[in-house]
């Protein structure tokens, strides 16, 4: 069903660049490094994701790798967001603050933007934060979580690379992520775990997209 349907929209870090399309999103945002680009191909099929590497500039600013938000169409049914990839330490502040406003202007107006009536009704049906199940919840990931929460978004983690952890490891960054869930945030309680190498997981992310865009 997923594979060989997928194709680009477009590589966008303003809103006004943001697709006008009304089809229901799903999106995806970590670390860099979590795994994001891998699960996505996984999901799309083919090399897709693959254009997330490349430096983005756009009127003659060079905004670095993976910092545009790109939207791929899957089926003609559903968009899936690639936001960038963030806590990558050479990253410098000028372009933390681009990477921060192009998340806030997405969830704004993709979640809700009163402005334009097409953008009325949630377009964002879901937002899956990826964790890497060897690492577990970093400051930075707590911080995005608690943005998530205040744009109401409805978001799910899912753990990756859980073929590299370990058996403790696995469940200690399982029990952190469910006490964050339980205290400090409202999202989605359960808890996605997944390898992208060894296909586990990837059925359930699926069912959970399936689900919420109504398919
Ligand atoms: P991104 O920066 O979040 O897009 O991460 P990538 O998808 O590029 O993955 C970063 C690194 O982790 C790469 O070397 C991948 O091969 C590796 N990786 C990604 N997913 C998995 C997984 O499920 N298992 C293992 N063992 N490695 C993975």
């Amino acid at each position: 069903f997923f594979s060989h349907q997928s194709k680009l929209i477009t590589m966008a870090i303003k809103s006004e660049d943001f697709p006008a399309s009304p089809l229901p999103q799903i999106a995806f945002i970590g670390r860099s490094n979590v795994g994001k680009s891998s699960l996505l191909n996984t999901l799309l099929g083919d090399q897709m994701a693959h254009v997330s590497k490349t430096p983005v500039t756009i009127n003659n600013y060079n905004y670095g790798c993976t910092k545009s938000i790109n939207f791929y169409a899957l089926w003609d049914k559903i968009m899936m967001v690639d936001l960038p990839g963030y806590g990558y330490s050479k990253v410098s502040k000028d372009k933390a603050s681009v990477w921060g406003r192009s998340i806030s202007e997405y969830l704004l107006t993709s979640h809700h933007c009163k402005l334009n009536l097409l953008f009325e009704k949630t377009r964002l049906k879901k937002l899956f934060l990826l964790v890497d199940s060897r690492v577990g919840l970093q400051k930075n990931d707590i911080e995005v979580m608690k943005l998530l929460d205040e744009h109401r978004v409805a978001f799910q983690v899912i753990l990756t690379k859980i073929d590299k952890a370990t058996t403790t490891g696995l469940k200690r960054f399982y029990n952190q992520v469910k006490e964050e869930i339980m205290n400090n945030v409202s999202c989605v309680p359960n808890i996605i775990q997944c390898s992208s190498k060894e296909m586990k997981g990837i059925q359930q992310i699926r069912s959970v997209i399936l689900e919420v865009t109504n398919f």
